[in-house]
């Protein structure tokens, strides 16, 4: 990936992302961005509820479903919002291609349910990009060594996004949440809750831990700050202020960059 070719990552959540209408104004923002950003990639979780759905199917039909099984079916969550992005993208006349964890070459340890991001092999990412298209990845899902699909955990897809944005040298990762950033106390309770506009990984992480990851997933806040890839939270759908912006100015460890 050329330096000078500015890369930008968003990532949509599944309140963004939670009815069918809420894809045409994620793809608004993201056609927003192209100016800018020549390269995009758009990491997307499942739409809300639709995990929680698919895990009491399975357990429906088996009270402790088969690992392998259990990640072959929980999957499908953010295949369907991948596919449903890059339609509402074509509708506004852009060209997206969207990709599961296995296309984008999300590589993971075979621990099925939980599983490590080993490596990113972003190689069709990379072709689709160079086409000027917009590469849409599901979140949350990868592939083992064995060919295997797995998945990540809950919440793994902000892990996805970070990792896609290490392996791709982006510039920074975009956060849409419902919550536009992070606050000093759960602002959904705490009347006087004040958005924290800067912070740095280790502060960032330190305040995830403490509210149980609920702003962003503690995994992937450690995986950037391994790699000192800058985040910004940001308010979905889109709203005055300008969230919270997460860098660190001491040198990143450099390795190791992946979940290992
Ligand atoms: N859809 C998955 C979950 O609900 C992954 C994610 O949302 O990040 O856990
Ligand atoms: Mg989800």
């Amino acid at each position: 990936m050329p330096k000078n070719v500015k890369t930008l990552i968003m990532k949509f959540g599944g309140a963004s992302v939670a009815s069918p209408d809420k894809f045409s104004s994620c793809a608004e923002l993201v056609a927003a961005r192209r100016e800018e950003y020549p390269r995009i990639v758009i990491v997307v979780s499942a739409m809300r509820g639709m995990t929680e759905q698919l895990i009491s199917l399975a357990q429906e039909v088996h009270p402790a479903p088969p690992r392998r099984e259990y990640d072959m079916l929980v999957s499908v969550g953010e295949r369907i919002s991948i596919s449903l992005l890059a339609m509402a993208l074509a509708a506004q006349g852009h060209e997206a291609v969207s990709f599961t964890g296995s296309q984008s070459g999300i590589m993971t340890s075979s621990h099925h349910g939980e599983a490590k991001i080993l490596e990113v092999r972003p190689k069709r990412i990379l072709e689709a990009l160079g086409r000027r298209q917009i590469a849409i990845v599901a979140g949350f899902q990868g592939v083992s060594l064995e060919r295997e699909i797995t998945t990540l955990g809950r919440g793994g897809s902000d892990t996805t996004a970070v990792a896609l944005g290490v392996a791709l040298r982006a510039e920074k990762v975009e956060f849409f949440k419902d919550v536009g950033g992070i606050y000093t106390a759960n602002p959904k309770v705490a009347l006087d809750a004040e958005l924290i506009s800067e912070l740095s990984h280790g502060q960032a992480l330190e305040v995830v831990n403490k509210t149980g990851g609920q702003v962003l997933h503690p995994r992937a806040l450690e995986l950037a700050a391994r790699s000192g890839l800058p985040l910004h939270l940001r308010p979905f759908p889109p709203r005055s202020g300008s969230g919270t912006t997460i860098t660190s100015s001491s040198t990143p460890l450099s390795c190791p960059l992946y979940e290992k």
